[in-house]
């Protein structure tokens, strides 16, 4: 397999995690409160509302390996396999669960539905969050990865403002990881935009709630005004709000740009080893669907 695509690869899901860890923190504090309380929040402490371990991830990464083993154990898409990892991974105790996610995965283990209808209330960023081994999977299949997100997306959120969110960043990941560069991932940017009007970010609005508009706008905003990977999780999570998944989320990104060695070496030894060690296996298994 080609190294510097595996690179990027790596960096794009190790990114992710170490985002939402940093992240977590202070998730749900204003960008105020933390600047009160950190001075600026860099370093990989744990604590947060979650009372988290240093280097201990929630929801975000441990829904993204869920999915990611459904593919890998299923050697392709199976929808069903992808809800029963959720359903397994809620009964299992995890440190936080969105309440859209959780009802979408209590509808299927009562009713066996794998989607629900569409609904207004379904605009969080819970799908978007966890579609990056999808994006993985599929990077040489475009019309596979389509049909694969919205699918896992609608789970627990059917709605056109997720779903074009969903496959925007994962379409901007892919073309970072086969090293297109920042002018297309641009375009896929101002293509979201001319889409749903809501996610422009240009000026950035400043809000960073789980609410999927605030949380791209937060993401795109960082991650094309910042020139590393470090600066960019850092602005990113010390805008406060849902700073887990907008941490993730901007990580994917820098990490799919700049590549694994432009991951800071204290976060990468203090994220949580077992996870670390998950992702490097999917990702080498979930990139060798691509040969
Ligand atoms: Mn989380
Ligand atoms: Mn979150």
């Amino acid at each position: 397999m080609n190294q510097q695509l595996l690179n990027r690869a790596l960096g794009a899901y190790l990114g992710f995690a170490c985002g939402d860890a940093l992240g977590a923190t202070v998730e749900f504090m204003s960008a105020k409160q933390i600047q009160k309380r950190y001075g600026v929040h860099s370093e990989m402490i744990g604590g947060g509302w979650l009372a988290l371990e240093p280097g201990q991830v929630t929801d975000d990464t441990q829904m993204a390996l869920a999915l990611g083993q459904a593919i890998i154990d299923h050697r392709g898409w199976n929808l069903q396999a992808v809800a029963d990892n959720f359903l397994a991974w809620l009964e299992s105790d995890p440190p936080d669960v969105g309440n859209t996610c959780r009802r979408g995965i209590v509808r299927y283990r009562d009713d066996g539905e794998l989607i629900g209808l569409p609904r207004e209330d379904e605009a969080g960023n819970g799908a978007c969050m966890r579609n990056l081994p999808v994006v993985l999977a599929t990077l040489n299949r475009p019309d596979d990865f389509e049909v694969w997100s919205l699918e896992q997306s609608r789970i627990t959120h059917h709605n056109p403002l997720s779903d074009a969110a969903t496959l925007a960043l994962g379409r901007m990941t892919n073309l970072l990881i086969r090293g297109e560069g920042l002018d297309a991932c641009q375009r896929e940017a101002e293509r979201l935009v001319g889409q749903y009007s809501e996610f422009a970010y240009k000026p950035y609005p400043g809000k960073a709630s789980g609410y999927i508009v605030d949380t791209v706008q937060t993401v795109l905003h960082y991650f094309f005004n910042t020139d590393s990977f470090e600066s960019c999780l850092i602005a990113t999570v010390n805008q406060g709000g849902d700073a887990d998944t907008t941490g993730a989320l901007a990580g994917m990104l820098a990490g799919a740009k700049y590549g694994l060695e432009r991951i800071p070496e204290r976060w990468l030894e203090r994220l949580d080893g077992e996870v670390a060690e998950q992702i490097r296996r999917q990702t080498a298994s979930l990139m060798q669907m691509n040969d």
